[in-house]
């Protein structure tokens, strides 16, 4: 089908989406009002003669022997004019009319469909900023299972500050106090809304007679009979209820609206010490050259640039964890709901991708990242936040704009006192990266090539330890790939004619490297080289040819994706090392 906008009809804020009844001729038993506002006069036609004949003849013969709902994606006309594109779906009814069924047809505007969900989205969003500034608790009381959570929203997120049973919750408010305490009898009254499913009462915790907590009112009621929840809020009158520091407004960073280091460190603190074997993940993350920023465009600029990476990482992240920012330009997140590396790794791609758009093209905005993941890489903050801090100073070391994962085998392990000055800890890391590589090297002949073309888990550690996304071996002269690791886009291309050519293997050097680190240099070299590695979604690439007899034999191509690369000296030093070798004993 066709998909147009239609203005005209959508301007006259008719909302579309009804239900009708039909025979099995498709003639209108009868229809909710907005149908027949729609067609006017023509009311009296068979349905099939609104819609477009292919759609019409196909519901004409699926009708005939109906059991399941049909559904297709139509134009609706009225015949007068005007015509939207439709969902409609139709369906055996319960109804008869003269003995006969009558079947259910459900319409919806695509279009309006589309505005409706944004409208949705939008008021969850209006409501979740409310929410963060009201000072209410909300809580959910599930009868079936006894179970309550209270939750505040902070950062336009819920957090949830209690999810536990209904006595065990009664129970840590009342322990220490004695029957007579009035907050014994006002938890056990609230218990008991709870537990008999009141569909609504209102009361006060009064608190102790010490002051030492303030007065709280309570109102609440069923929710839905079918869920069995009771919900409801508790909204402080005072706000010397105990609370923690997270949950006040002091806690907000006033430039972005941000947990400020202090909060975000206490919860991070407090959650990491409730996650059991979840998987969460330390991000911590810093704008790249943000000096060169300010001096360029001014510090207005600058706090404009800080709050467009706040929204971004709250925007992002979400339900998904809380952010803070730790000052200056550097932002902390701690992850609670991401279970696994790919999952991880999507959602930096997202936020790198909409910081790179969210500015003028000539200012590009990137960022570098540091990741430690609980509990792989520790369990306390301290030690969590240590590593991650090391990924990213590793990843700005590396040339910025990109995120690094912390694994101990690639970046030395973390103590406290190697971290006194981060570039020791740096350094650190380089040495044991020459520890791999020798390691490599000398599988590499004692066990044969085969040890690096046969053993996916060594090829993955070889990207690893250059920070690469992928790493292909081609054969035959660029005819047969022997090797692909990495989550490449597409299958290797036939490398061959590119080979032949003379102007190409020029741009290797003499001893058969070819270094690309961005693609608009590989365009102004080689187009046909470009189009290739757009095709393949690689952004920049080490690339080590061995020759035979003068020609090119093996192409050993060690790539990142979508992305630029600034390749330090060492990097293609030890690559095309480690390329050239393969390359060798390959011809061997
Ligand atoms: P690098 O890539 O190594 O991170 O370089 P950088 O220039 O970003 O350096 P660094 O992170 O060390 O410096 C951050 C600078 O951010 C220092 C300070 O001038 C500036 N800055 C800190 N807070 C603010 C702020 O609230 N607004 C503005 N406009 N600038 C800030
Ligand atoms: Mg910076």
């Amino acid at each position: 089908m066709r998909i147009q906008r239609d203005g005209e009809v959508r301007e006259k804020g008719m909302f579309m989406c009804c239900t009708l009844y039909v025979r099995k001729d498709f003639g209108v038993v009868y229809a909710s009002e907005w149908y027949y506002r729609y067609v006017e006069g023509n009311s009296y036609l068979p349905l099939t003669e609104l819609i477009e004949p292919e759609d019409a003849a196909y519901l004409k013969e699926a009708i005939q022997e109906m059991t399941a709902p049909v559904e297709v994606y139509t134009t609706f006309s009225n015949h007068k004019g005007s015509s939207r594109n439709v969902y409609l779906r139709v369906e055996p009814s319960d109804r008869t009319e003269d003995g006969h069924p009558v079947y259910e047809v459900t319409i919806l505007d695509v279009l309006d469909l589309e505005r409706r969900r944004n409208q949705l989205e939008d008021n969850v969003l209006k409501y979740r900023y409310f929410m963060t500034i009201d000072t209410s608790y909300y809580f959910e009381y599930t009868v079936d299972r006894n179970r309550i959570v209270v939750y505040k929203y902070v950062n336009e997120r819920s957090v949830t500050v209690a999810d536990e049973d209904l006595d065990a919750f009664v129970e840590e408010y009342t322990k220490d106090k004695d029957a007579s305490s009035k907050l014994v009898d006002q938890m056990n009254a609230f218990s008991s809304h709870l537990k008999n499913e009141s569909r609504f009462f209102e009361m006060e915790f009064t608190g102790e007679e010490d002051g030492q907590y303030g007065t709280c009112g309570v109102r609440g009621g069923l929710y839905s009979q079918d869920k069995n929840v009771v919900a409801g809020i508790f909204s402080p009158n005072r706000i010397n209820i105990k609370e923690a520091y997270y949950l006040t407004e002091a806690a907000k960073d006033a430039g972005t609206g941000l947990l400020n280091k202090k909060a975000a460190t206490e919860y991070a603190i407090e959650k990491l010490a409730e996650a059991g074997d979840r998987t969460m993940w330390v991000i911590v993350m810093d704008i790249d050259d943000f000096k060169n920023v300010n001096d360029t465009y001014g510090h207005l600029f600058g706090d404009e640039v800080i709050r467009a990476v706040a929204d971004t990482l709250r925007g992002t992240v979400s339900q998904r964890g809380i952010v803070g920012r730790f000052g200056g330009d550097e932002f902390f997140v701690l992850l609670e709901k991401v279970g696994n590396r790919e999952d991880l790794k999507t959602l930096l791609k997202t936020i790198v991708k909409q910081l790179a758009v969210a500015f003028d093209p000539k200012f590009k905005l990137t960022t570098s990242i540091g990741v430690s993941q609980y509990p792989t890489d520790g369990s306390s903050f301290e030690e969590l936040f240590g590593k991650a801090d090391k990924a990213l100073y590793i990843a700005k070391e590396k040339g910025k704009n990109r995120h690094i994962i912390y694994e101990e085998d690639l970046h030395g392990a973390y103590t406290t006192d190697s971290m006194k000055t981060q570039s020791m800890a740096y350094a650190m890391s380089v040495e044991q990266r020459r520890d791999k590589l020798i390691e490599l090297m000398s599988s590499l002949y004692l066990q044969g090539v085969r040890y690096v073309t046969e053993q996916p888990e060594v090829q993955k550690n070889l990207r690893d330890l250059f920070d690469l996304d992928g790493l292909t071996i081609y054969t035959d002269g660029g005819g047969k790939t022997i090797c692909r690791s990495g989550n490449y886009m597409r299958d290797p291309a036939d490398m061959r004619e590119l080979l032949q050519e003379e102007s190409y293997r020029k741009l290797f050097s003499e001893q058969g490297i070819f270094v690309v680190s961005t693609l608009k240099m590989l365009k102004a070299a080689d187009e046909q080289a470009f189009q290739m590695a757009t095709e393949q979604e690689i952004g920049a690439s080490v690339q080590c040819m061995s020759c035979r007899d003068e020609k090119p034999c093996i192409l050993v191509s060690f790539d990142v994706f979508n992305r630029n690369r600034k390749w330090s000296n060492s990097d293609i030093e030890l690559l095309g090392l480690i390329g050239t070798c393969i390359g060798r004993m390959l011809m061997l």
